[in-house]
């Protein structure tokens, strides 16, 4: 008999933000560790096409996948803790959805009908998904359905889950993670506003199965029982997560609750295997393990953003240096430092002092760009690791062609389009785009492969000559001062295959501990357990580099 494909619809009761995408990302690594094959699939209601058009400190981090696409935050998540490559079809929002329906009908697809919210929108939505699972080949699917069950964005993906269960009984299963808070005045657990997102969840003819009930605190055996019996479910389908410092921890607190074993009697799936874990009880113990500290400062514009928005802004930058830290043995604590101040007083750079590492992760325009240019100039006289990704390496470029090569108005032309030294420039391509308005979507987005020079710091840390990473930018360093750079000593040790294209620069190791930076994201592409080479071995320099004072 042909296995049944099996679905965990995963949604968000009372509010959001309270770890629905790692709660996904932990069933899939409990379900993996049981031997099951996992497609994890992220829908996001918003009427955004994708998420690149969306300020990453309002919205967090736009991740990238290998097709190009710029999706959730979430996705990299799933990468992360499955340590799988997910395709553009694990992605979708209402924008493709309405999008393709309305391609459809002006095409008059669908043959003089009128075409409505229902049953057009679930019917692609469950489209989607047919096609996600069938790529995947995997035995289950879980989707995580963005927001909060009571909003009118996300009603129709609730709407095709529900059709999809009744078409499917017995291989759908509905997660519902929800908050208890425990108001300050009152000290205690509240469950009322869980009960109202069921009673809710339940208006759309949607029962929950199991509820992971996220609070300050683990959930008492009274609570359980009291939402288990307004939820009329078993209280061992009520999971408690309670706020923990890391959330690797989370795979690993549900098990402690036994969460693969109800979730495969739920779903009446059978696996031979028990859970093995293993390789992630390593990662969380050395993780924990670690005592030595690291301070790395990571430069940007941060003004008027809380620490909270920052870290889900740079999101996979923070994940990869903890992978690192954990994989070189330190812990690694990242000081976010606003770069404006540099400006106003190049004094303000002996803060950097403090540091035994200085990353510069990716950004957009032209707020607080001086000011991370110096920064950047003082890594490398100081001689502090100095990490740079994407602008961080296109800044990197314009201080050592205006400070070693003495070009002094070198710049990039999305600052100043008039400079007569664009040492970093547009290409023809995108300046079309540009003129066209045409900003979602465009830029050079994606895997694309990179060749390494032979004797270099990178090809050392990859270990091989070719690599491919992920791209999203639409400037690149100026071919024609490519030879000039290289003369005065920069490194230019990852080059597009055509040689075109300037994909990671250096310095030599006996001219500085450690100087590198990447046109591409290495951070969309480091997990626990395949930490990224070159945050590694910035790491491994910032170990051992030692603090002035
Ligand atoms: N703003 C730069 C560009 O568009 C760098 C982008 C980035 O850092 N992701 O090329």
């Amino acid at each position: 008999m042909k296995k049944r494909h099996k679905y965990i619809f995963v949604v968000g009761g009372v509010m959001s933000g309270v770890g629905k995408g790692i709660t996904t990302a932990s069933i899939g690594k409990i379900l993996m560790a049981r031997g099951l094959s996992v497609n994890p699939v992220k829908i996001d209601p918003y009427l955004n096409v994708d998420a690149g058009t969306m300020n990453p400190i309002e919205h967090g981090e736009v991740f990238v996948l290998d097709s190009g696409l710029e999706c959730d935050q979430d996705m990299g998540n799933y990468e992360r803790f499955l340590d799988i490559t997910l395709p553009s079809l694990n992605y979708m929002t209402s924008g493709m959805v309405y999008r393709t329906v309305i391609a459809r009908e002006r095409a008059l697809e669908y043959g003089g009908k009128c075409v409505e919210a229902v049953p057009h929108i679930p019917q692609e939505i469950l489209k989607r998904l047919e096609a996600s699972v069938k790529k995947s080949k995997a035995d289950v699917t879980t989707i995580e359905v963005g927001g909060t069950v009571g909003e009118y964005q996300n009603i129709l993906f609730i709407e095709a889950a529900r059709i999809l269960k009744l078409k499917n009984p017995g291989d759908v299963l509905f997660v519902m993670v929800s908050y208890l808070p425990v108001p300050s005045k009152l000290g205690e657990m509240k469950t009322k506003p869980t009960q109202y997102a069921i009673r809710t969840l339940n208006s759309y003819g949607v029962h929950p199965d199991i509820i992971v009930a996220r609070s300050e605190r683990p959930l008492d055996a009274r609570r359980k029982e009291k939402i288990a019996e307004s939820a009329s479910i078993n209280p061992d389908h009520i999971i408690s997560a309670p706020d923990i410092d890391s959330i690797y921890d989370v795979p690993i607190n549900f098990e402690k609750d036994g969460l693969s074993k109800t979730l495969l009697k739920l779903l009446s799936l059978k696996t031979k295997k028990d859970s093995d874990m293993r390789g992630w009880h390593d990662f969380v113990k050395r993780a924990h393990g670690v005592k030595k500290e690291v301070k790395i400062a990571v430069i940007g514009k941060y003004f008027k953003t809380g620490d909270f928005a920052l870290s889900d802004a740079y999101i996979s930058v923070l994940e990869s240096l903890k992978h690192a830290g954990a994989k070189v043995g330190v812990k690694v604590v990242a000081d976010w430092l606003d770069s404006e101040p540099y400006e106003e007083n190049p004094k303000n750079l002996k803060e950097l002092d403090n540091y035994a590492g200085i990353l510069i992760p990716g950004g957009f325009g032209g707020r607080g760009i001086e000011g991370k240019i110096s920064a950047i100039g003082y890594a490398r006289e100081h001689k502090i690791p100095y990490f740079g990704l994407c602008y961080g390496m296109q800044l990197a470029v314009i201080e050592y062609s205006r400070n070693v090569l003495g070009i002094k108005d070198a710049n990039t032309t999305e600052i100043d389009q008039k400079t007569k030294n664009p040492v970093v420039d547009i290409m023809p391509e995108q300046e079309r785009n540009l003129k066209l308005g045409a900003y979602g979507g465009s830029m050079r987005l994606g895997a694309w492969p990179a060749v390494l020079l032979e004797g270099s710091r990178a090809k050392l840390a990859y270990g091989s000559s070719t690599i491919s990473e992920r791209h999203r930018h639409r400037y690149e360093i100026n071919p024609s001062y490519v030879e000039a750079l290289e003369k005065a000593g920069l490194v230019f040790s990852g080059m597009s295959p055509d040689k075109r294209l300037a994909e990671i620069i250096e310095l030599p190791q006996k001219v500085h501990p450690f100087f590198l930076a990447t046109q591409f994201h290495p951070e969309f592409k480091s997990s626990p357990l395949n930490p990224h080479p070159l945050f590694v071995e910035f790491i491994k320099a910032a170990a051992n580099f030692k603090i002035a004072k």
